[in-house]
């Protein structure tokens, strides 16, 4: 028995010994490997470079044909890919932060939630925040993001002071919307083209607790929600969750979550305003692997919709929470994404004008219940226009879906792009992983100007992407 024991140890640690190794053999500078970002799919192969200081980046882009920049791989497909790709992560220093202005000056490889960490204790906070806070700064200004206040607040780039970039020749140019504007608005959206962000210099907005006052309102249907969203313009943040699943005069039922930053009245009469910048821990959750395939079935994706909508028989639930509940649910769960499997999912996000969303939406919604490709997560937004040469947002709504990459699952959203460029639409590249050159020439109008600024940026393709080579952007 004791032999027997002594052999299970040897093989569990030879094991471990041995897949230390492949992973250390694998992983050795210099070498490519297979990487994906948040949806894992396309994998690439694919060499990484950090860098730490000026002098390091100079020599990569020194040592390297072509490459793009890379933040946190939070984008969903092939944005931050290539086969050289030079991730900001390791020059993550944060250089200044006027606590009286509200202004913070930081390296483009900090986090924004290492920002918050540092400003919500201040009283300040990012007056621009996408679904995730696991995003660098300068993942943030390449794709231009917008979070629930897009309506109001606009997107990341309209709070912006100034950064600077490495150019393809490893000169460092400082601009803003005063100087060197056109490279600044180049750089907004821009997807990396323009070259390295190297920091950022930007406005933050005060506040005086860490919790939001929210309301949570429940939606018959589509046409019923979007009222809701018309009724809630005047509300700082607001999103829906929908169901994509249910058909007839149910479809797009869901619900609203508006929310406001919580003043310290909100907080009177509660224990919280003891220590109203500091919100209470939380625990976090770990999808520790790949799920299998056939785990994300339609059974499962319509238990999980129709649970969600039928949580809470009330039609208005008002709560005060705290600003990670409100703005980073999926982030409690670390690698969510492991649960669509080894395949990987892809997320398709399109944008319609006001005056075709409800047409266009109620068209669109029909095709997926119709389809039985159901969405796990469905988010509806409303949006107003937005600044730059590659601008997703318009006024108008939006929807995102995520889809488990399967069969005919791309054929399905060729079907899907048809509707969008019919109703005026058109598709977000940063959750991009397949859209066609011609879908993205159609769509975004001021690409001509954006392609004339890269020409004099970017002469010779230094900086491209698997993305940005399959929409056109680059050759
Ligand atoms: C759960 C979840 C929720 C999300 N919610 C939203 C949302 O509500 N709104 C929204 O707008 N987006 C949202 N996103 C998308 C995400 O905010 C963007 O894709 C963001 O750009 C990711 O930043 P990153 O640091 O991970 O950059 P990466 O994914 O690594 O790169 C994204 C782009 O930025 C470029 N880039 C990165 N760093 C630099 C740099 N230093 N210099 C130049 N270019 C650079 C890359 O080349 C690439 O084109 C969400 C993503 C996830 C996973």
């Amino acid at each position: 028995m004791r032999n027997f024991g002594k052999y299970v140890l040897s093989a569990v640690t030879g094991g471990v010994i041995g897949a230390a190794a492949t992973w250390l053999w694998s992983n050795r500078p210099g070498t490519a490997r297979l990487m994906g970002s948040w949806g894992n799919y396309p994998k690439v192969a694919a060499q990484l470079h950090t860098f730490q200081t000026i002098a390091e980046l100079r020599q990569i882009l020194k040592n390297v044909h072509s490459a793009i920049p890379r933040g946190n791989g939070r984008s969903y497909g092939d944005s931050a890919l290539a086969p050289h790709m030079i991730s900001s992560l390791n020059y993550n220093k944060f250089l200044s932060f006027d606590t009286q202005a509200g202004i913070i000056h930081c390296q483009a490889g900090v986090l924004l939630s290492e920002i918050l960490e540092v400003t919500v204790a201040k009283g300040w906070f990012l007056p621009v925040t996408p679904g995730t806070k696991l995003i660098t700064v300068g993942g943030a200004i390449a794709s231009d993001v917008h979070g629930k206040s897009q309506h109001k607040a606009g997107n990341f780039s309209d709070h912006l002071v100034s950064m600077e970039l490495m150019l393809a020749d490893g000169s460092i140019v400082t601009c803003s919307p005063e100087q060197n504007n056109e490279l600044f608005w180049t750089t907004c959206g821009g997807m990396g083209l323009t070259g390295v962000i190297l920091s950022a210099t930007m406005h933050l907005i005060p506040i005086e607790t860490a919790y939001i006052r929210q309301e949570s309102l429940r939606a018959d249907n589509l046409d019923h929600l979007m009222d809701l969203f018309e009724e809630s313009e005047s509300w700082m943040y607001s999103v829906a969750w929908i169901d994509c699943l249910t058909k007839g005069n149910g479809m797009g039922r869901g619900y609203i979550m508006r929310g406001e930053h919580a003043t310290l009245t909100d907080l009177a009469g509660d224990s919280r305003r003891k220590y109203p910048l500091e919100p209470r821990w939380k625990p976090k959750l770990i999808v520790p692997f790949d799920f299998p395939e056939f785990f994300l079935n339609s059974f499962i994706i319509k238990a999980f919709n129709f649970v969600l909508y039928h949580k809470n028989p009330k039609k208005v639930v008002k709560s005060v929470i705290d600003y990670d509940e409100f703005f980073y649910p999926l982030d409690v769960i670390y690698q969510w994404n492991r649960i669509y499997g080894p395949r990987g999912f892809t997320q398709y996000q399109f944008i319609l004008p006001t005056e075709n969303s409800r047409a266009g939406m109620k068209a669109i919604m029909q095709k997926i219940t119709d389809s039985n490709m159901g969405s796990f997560l469905a988010v509806l937004k409303l949006y107003g226009p937005q600044r730059g040469y590659l601008p997703f947002a318009m006024a108008g709504y939006s929807l995102a879906l995520d889809f488990p990459i399967r069969d005919g699952l791309f054929d399905f959203l060729d079907e899907l792009d048809k509707l969008v460029l019919s109703y005026g639409g058109r598709l977000y590249l940063t959750k991009d992983a397949r859209m066609s050159a011609a879908m993205f020439k159609e769509t975004y109008p001021q690409l001509e100007t954006f392609l004339q600024n890269l020409q004099q940026i970017n002469p010779n393709d230094k900086f491209r992407s698997r993305q940005s080579d399959r929409v056109g952007l680059t050759k």
